[in-house]
């Protein structure tokens, strides 16, 4: 494709539209991208600020999870659902924590009846108050492993790293390639999604969902067929010390999924390293959020939501990325739940400031899980289900929430596998074209808005409207901008940023003889020193943070042999963006993975430089 039609489109892709856009594209790359289809009764786009949650659609057929009877509960349900054949009840009580302890009583419990399927994974057990143990994890996945070389279904262990007390991180891969490794799934031709629990230690209903599901991907089990379009691998427990601990943060405090652009834990490397290495199309997260709590004291009112869902909300997630999590996720989760009796609306936390009543829809920068995914062209999805600071209470409905969501993005994976790889495909040539070219937004802020949000009164029960301020996360409106490099360069110091960004996919060159490029260098305009926030406070376990005001300078530099240069010509290339611009507070520099200013430099011209050997 010519330059001068490129720029053309590019300038005239807003007022054209997404599908405009994917019609010229079509007609001018060599792999055309799928035409767009909309969902029925989805407009291709709204104003999500004020959605209400999405409606199941009339004649849409939803599954139920795991082939259990669907039987959403009645009008006004009894905590106790009726039992349908073969499935047992355990009244709950033996294994809750006494009333007393629940931010709620009575009358919102029964707003929670549990579901008609029933799931039995060791910390389900009846009787059962802790949730499974990591050893009972760890047994209970290699109960499903396949014997290496049988045909069909094949279910791999991996050890993909370790937890800081050196317990492994385990994931399981399920397949229909003869092989489990990277190069055997990638030849298989089917998407591979990945789907991880626990970041946090004490969010438990994701673990124990994916191991049901894992369960259900063996050979014979419900969710096995969708192996036929696709390939599963599943983290059950991403932060097993913090699940041992029953805390939210790893062994050292550092809260996990806010680590994945600087990679700080080891188990934020693993995570890395196996998205690295098996490329998954989707990413899917599952947690927890909190019930009572800063909730309770803001508003007197309880979250009334057994699911809250969201895509990656961060800048320069690519446009299409983005469309599709939002037509090809989002809405079918919504349904799926929906279907099943489960309520969702869009995710949303508060900060822990008691006199700051605004609701955010969840960080906007690029450390989280979701986010970092965003921008290595995955669709990346949230499923957080109500569960911090109520025990065990209602922990069948809680997992069977993060299975029927979970399950649903297995579904649209596998429905939309070719669809999806070409826009994965377009994805990447488009924002490796990029390089050298118009802007890059280096900082943003959410929408300021106001919503109406539907709570629960804690004593009757009652639904309850509150109008309030809302920092919608799916407008962004930038704050920083810059004309895009063709790169970023490197110092020969830089070697443990040069780790970090290699250990996110990204390609880093070394340069092997002195050579001169034209490049922007960062001055310090202010500096001070700061702690690190997201939306809900300061990050837990963070070291406070250099910030700075920089101007960048135009000039010539000298670049020796052995320093690197980080080509943004490549497909997550939005990645060295968000970790290399000094002036942000995810930034390497920030963070003091680069010692100084001086350390890195935007380079604006395509470098005529000799590389080492890749
Ligand atoms: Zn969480």
């Amino acid at each position: 494709m010519k330059t001068s039609s490129r720029a053309f489109l590019l300038s005239h892709s807003r007022q054209l539209g997404l599908l405009g856009l994917a019609a010229l594209l079509a007609a001018c790359s060599s792999t055309p991208l799928p035409p767009w289809p909309s969902a029925p009764g989805a407009p291709a786009s709204t104003t999500p600020t004020t959605a209400a949650p999405p409606k199941a659609r009339p004649g849409v057929v939803v599954a139920p999870p795991l082939g259990t009877p669907a039987r959403p509960p009645a009008a006004a349900p009894s905590p106790l659902p009726t039992t349908p054949e073969g499935v047992t009840i355990t009244p709950v009580g033996a294994a809750q924590p006494s009333a007393a302890n629940l931010p709620f009583g009575a009358a919102v419990a029964a707003r929670f009846p549990d579901p008609t399927v029933r799931y039995h994974t060791p910390g389900l057990a009846e009787g059962r108050s802790s949730y499974t143990s990591n050893a009972e994890l760890a047994q209970w996945l290699r109960d499903l492993q396949t014997p290496p070389g049988a045909a069909g279904t094949h279910l791999a262990l991996q050890e993909i790293g370790q937890a800081q007390s050196g317990t492994p991180l385990l994931g399981l891969i399920a397949t229909r390639a003869p092989g489990a490794d990277p190069a055997s799934l990638q030849a298989s031709g089917r998407p591979t999604v990945l789907l991880i629990g626990q970041q946090h230690g004490d969010e438990p209903a994701g673990s124990e969902a994916l191991l049901a599901m894992a369960r259900e991907l063996a050979p014979g089990g419900l969710l096995e067929p969708l192996l036929e379009q696709i390939n599963v691998i599943l983290v059950p427990r991403a932060n097993p010390d913090g699940a041992e601990a029953s805390q939210r943060n790893t062994t050292n405090g550092v809260d996990l999924n806010r680590d994945h652009l600087l990679l700080t834990t080891p188990e934020a490397q693993a995570l890395a390293q196996l998205v690295r290495n098996y490329r998954p199309l989707a990413v899917l997260d599952a947690h927890e959020y909190t019930v009572g709590g800063r909730f309770l004291q803001k508003f007197h009112a309880l979250p009334r939501y057994d699911a809250l869902l969201q895509y990656a909300t961060t800048p320069n997630v690519p446009e299409f990325i983005t469309k599709a999590a939002r037509e090809w996720y989002y809405q079918p989760m919504a349904d799926a739940l929906h279907g099943q009796g489960l309520s969702s609306d869009w995710y949303y936390t508060t900060s822990t400031d008691l006199q700051d009543m605004r609701l955010s829809m969840g960080g906007i920068r690029p450390d989280t899980g979701r986010n970092v995914n965003g921008l290595k062209n995955t669709v990346s999805m949230l499923v957080e289900t109500r569960g911090i600071g109520i025990g065990r209470a209602h922990l069948q409905r809680r997992v069977h929430t993060q299975v029927t969501a979970l399950a649903s993005a297995l579904r649209s994976t596998a429905e939309r596998a070719k669809s999806l790889e070409q826009v994965r495909s377009f994805v990447a040539r488009d924002v490796s074209a990029q390089a050298c070219r118009g802007q890059v937004v280096i900082d943003a802020a959410p929408t300021r808005s106001e919503r109406e949000l539907l709570m629960i009164d804690p004593q009757t029960g009652a639904d309850r409207s509150l109008r309030l301020p809302w920092d919608s996360a799916l407008q962004l409106q930038a704050t920083k901008s810059r004309p895009r490099p063709c790169g970023y360069w490197l110092s020969a110091d830089a070697g443990s940023a040069v780790q970090r960004l290699r250990l996110l996919g990204l390609q880093v060159l070394q340069v092997a003889e002195n050579g001169s490029v034209l490049a922007e260098t960062f001055t310090a305009t202010t500096t001070e020193s700061a702690a690190r926030e997201d939306v809900r406070g300061q990050v837990e376990g963070s070291d406070a943070i250099v910030r700075v005001e920089v101007a960048p300078h135009r000039a010539a530099i000298d670049v020796p042999a052995g320093s690197y240069y980080v080509p943004l010509g490549q497909p997550w290339a939005n990645l060295a963006v968000a970790a290399l611009e000094p002036d942000t507070q995810s930034s390497y520099f920030a963070n003091h993975l680069l010692p100084s200013l001086t350390d890195s430099a935007r380079i604006m011209a395509p470098p005529a430089l000799v590389f080492e050997e890749d």
